[in-house]
């Protein structure tokens, strides 16, 4: 594939915003209020994908304005990084009524959106919160609980990045333990994002010390699809 430059990229992207805004490829365009699209940098680093969105994002057609994205702001902040830095999506651009969890063809037809997204904004790291998302960019059904914290690399958007499962912030709203494990792993994000790109198998890469800890690990049955 030929390079894009930024400009493109994020031309591509206001496109795919548009084709969304008109998306009828599943029951949820008809009860919902707004497209919640995604919103934050087109060039980011790194991008957070959540489950979908719920009463006060399907009204305001941002992702995470809740108290969900309320800790999650929060959390980046004591990281050092403000929301305008990185990308936030879901899984599915609609709420479901009542919130209840997305079924199979709801991901299966908002599922082309999400990777078009990475393609375009070309992340180093996307973290998954929660096990929608996490089950759908691992093509694995390992639950949150068993893989938080251990980043995966994986092909998306046709370039290997690395995954990096967290807990979902709703759930850390829930429980005081999964909200230390989520910050524990958060503090792990900068030093991710300092990691040269991961190279495809057989390809020589030059090891640092995470790496190295990383490598040392039994790796993930879907590390590489
Ligand atoms: N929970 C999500 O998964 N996404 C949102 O946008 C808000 C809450």
């Amino acid at each position: 594939m030929q390079p894009r430059s930024a400009e493109e990229r994020r031309a591509e992207l206001v496109g795919l915003y548009r084709e969304a805004q008109a998306c009828a490829r599943c029951p949820l365009s008809k009860t919902r209020t707004n497209v919640v699209f995604g919103s934050g940098n087109a060039d980011a680093d790194l991008m957070f994908v959540g489950e979908a969105p719920g009463m006060h994002e399907d009204q305001q057609a941002l992702p995470f304005v809740g108290r969900a994205g309320q800790l999650l702001t929060k959390l980046l902040e004591e990281i050092g990084l403000a929301r305008d830095q990185v990308f936030i999506a879901n899984v599915l651009q609609s709420r479901p009524p009542g919130n209840r969890d997305p079924q199979p063809d709801e991901i299966d037809a908002c599922k082309p959106f999400l990777h078009r997204k990475i393609e375009l904004i070309e992340p180093r790291v996307v973290c998954t919160l929660g096990n929608f998302s996490t089950k759908l960019l691992t093509r694995s059904q390992r639950g949150i609980t068993s893989v938080h914290g251990r980043p995966q690399v994986h092909e998306l958007g046709a370039r290997l990045l690395r995954v990096y499962p967290l807990f979902h912030p709703a759930a850390a709203l829930r429980s005081t333990k999964t909200l230390d494990e989520l910050r524990a792993d958060f503090a792990r994000l900068p030093a991710l994002l300092e990691e040269p790109p991961p190279v495809p198998v057989g390809a020589v890469a030059p090891v640092t010390a995470a790496v190295a800890a990383q490598q040392a690990e039994p790796a993930p049955p879907t590390l590489f699809d």
